[in-house]
């Protein structure tokens, strides 16, 4: 895949005439690949490029997907409905094969890394189309996302540790060597953890990351510089400081590796499905490898996919029942703040760490928030809201039950793991 990533025109960082590689967090060894600080983008645009350049790939930009269409009584995939948002149509697209590429969650808290976007849409369209939603207590915090008033913050690489990077308290004690031996490099749970710890101890809001002694920072991480200058930090010089935020979804729509969910003709990749290869705390990197590899395997069993399938127009319109989507117009509170409030509570209730009493009352939080949600004048951010309440209460549901800690999921009233009872998933279907 990396070979067919570069002849695709992907450019990552070569040294001795091979491919560099970096070590992050919770790694054994260096076996990163990268692009300066933008590995992703440089995928991203290789891959968009090969598929403008396509003739057979028409690609509709804003367009949102509102459901996976289905029949009644015969759970079946047969195409999705999509809201145009330029023309303000909603359109039906049917398809043998439907695959949901839309990504993670980030955005249900009030502080992420994760673009706009990131509202579960895929995860919530599959789940009201009957697929199983799975391990979705289990939410990374990325623990060095800098410290600003904005809240989708920019996050400092994990590969800055791996060059050495150094974490401080605001007095200027280096902490982790206290809470692991692998001390800056230790899994991000950990290292978030440690983070909240100190700033408790401390009274502060932050902890301070050190790059000035990383040779060639400038070269090595030119992203991350310019970022951090464009906030007035010159990482060359100064501490940069930095705070954890939500960052990426472990759970999601079950699959297995070849992107089956279970609903014959729907298909899924990426930080929307669950394959369970990341398991409750996803490794760095590892995340552009699963879309990469099980993304594909999905595109090398289209020609049996669409030979298997026939999808009857007739059939379909016949058993569309459009009230399952569009809910009646009522007054009462604005999809935007809904959204607000929900990241506001997720953030207080259900972040790194949790326990009984604040799940429980962020679970009644978002019982009040479906209750009183308009559909308002702006559709898309209807539909946004409709899907965050949706997945949320499937977080919290499944963060109550799981009363034990593991990876991504911290119970301060159950700090332990309890591998006697929980080495098991859970999953939600709607029913
Ligand atoms: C700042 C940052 C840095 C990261 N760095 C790394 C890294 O170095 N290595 C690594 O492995 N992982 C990294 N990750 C994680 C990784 O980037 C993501 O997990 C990965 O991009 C997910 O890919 P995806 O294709 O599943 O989803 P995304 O890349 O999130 O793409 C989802 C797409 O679906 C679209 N979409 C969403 N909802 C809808 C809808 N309703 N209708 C239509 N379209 C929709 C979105 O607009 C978007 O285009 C990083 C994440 C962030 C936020």
């Amino acid at each position: 895949r990396v070979r067919e990533l570069i002849s695709a025109g992907a450019r990552f960082d070569m040294k001795d005439g091979s491919v560099s590689l970096t070590r992050e967090g919770a790694h054994s060894r260096p076996r990163i690949l990268h692009a300066a600080d933008a590995t992703g983008e440089a995928i991203r645009s290789a891959l968009v490029e090969q598929c403008q350049q396509n003739p057979a790939i028409e690609i509709r930009e804003e367009h949102f997907l509102i459901d996976v269409l289905g029949q009644a009584g015969n759970p079946e995939c047969y195409g999705a409905l999509v809201y145009d948002a330029r023309s303000h149509q909603k359109i039906v697209f049917t398809a043998r094969a439907t695959i949901l590429a839309t990504g993670g969650a980030g955005q249900l808290y009030k502080y992420t890394t994760n673009p706009p976007v990131a509202t579960a849409d895929g995860m919530a369209s599959a789940f009201r189309a009957g697929c199983r939603l799975t391990d979705l207590e289990f939410i990374q915090f990325h623990p060095t996302v800098l410290f600003t008033p904005e809240k989708q913050r920019f996050l400092i690489s994990e590969a800055v540790r791996g060059e050495g990077g150094r974490l401080y308290n605001i007095k200027g004690e280096a902490f982790m060597a206290g809470y692991h031996p692998l001390k800056e490099l230790a899994p991000r749970d950990i290292v978030s953890r440690a983070i909240v710890s100190e700033t408790r101890r401390t009274d502060s809001e932050y902890v301070w990351l050190d790059m000035t002694h990383i040779p060639k920072v400038l070269e090595r991480f030119p992203t991350i510089y310019e970022n951090c200058l464009q906030r007035g930090i010159d990482l060359t010089r100064e501490l940069v400081p930095v705070f954890p935020a939500a960052h990426y979804t472990m759970g999601g729509i079950e699959s297995n590796t070849y992107g089956e969910t279970g609903l014959p003709g729907l298909y899924v990749c990426g930080e929307t499905a669950c394959t369970g290869v990341h398991g409750a705390n996803r490794l760095a990197s590892n995340s552009l490898l699963e879309g990469i590899v099980f993304g594909q395997r999905i595109i090398n069993k289209v020609e049996e996919i669409l030979y298997r399938r026939r999808v009857d127009l007739r059939e379909l319109y016949r058993h569309f029942d459009s009230s399952e989507v569009f809910q009646p117009q009522k007054k009462g509170m604005e999809p935007r703040e809904v959204r607000l409030k929900l990241q506001e509570t997720m953030w207080e209730n259900v972040g790194i760490l949790r326990d009984e009493a604040h799940l429980k009352k962020a679970a009644q939080t978002v019982r009040d928030l479906y209750d009183q949600i308009e559909r308002g004048d702006d559709e898309l951010a209807y539909y946004e809201a409709i899907n965050m309440l949706t997945v949320a209460r499937i977080i919290i549901q499944a963060a109550l039950w799981r009363n034990e800690s593991r990876g991504g999921h911290f119970r301060t009233d159950h700090p332990q793991r309890d591998d006697l009872r929980w080495i098991r998933h859970i999953s939600f279907v709607n029913c």
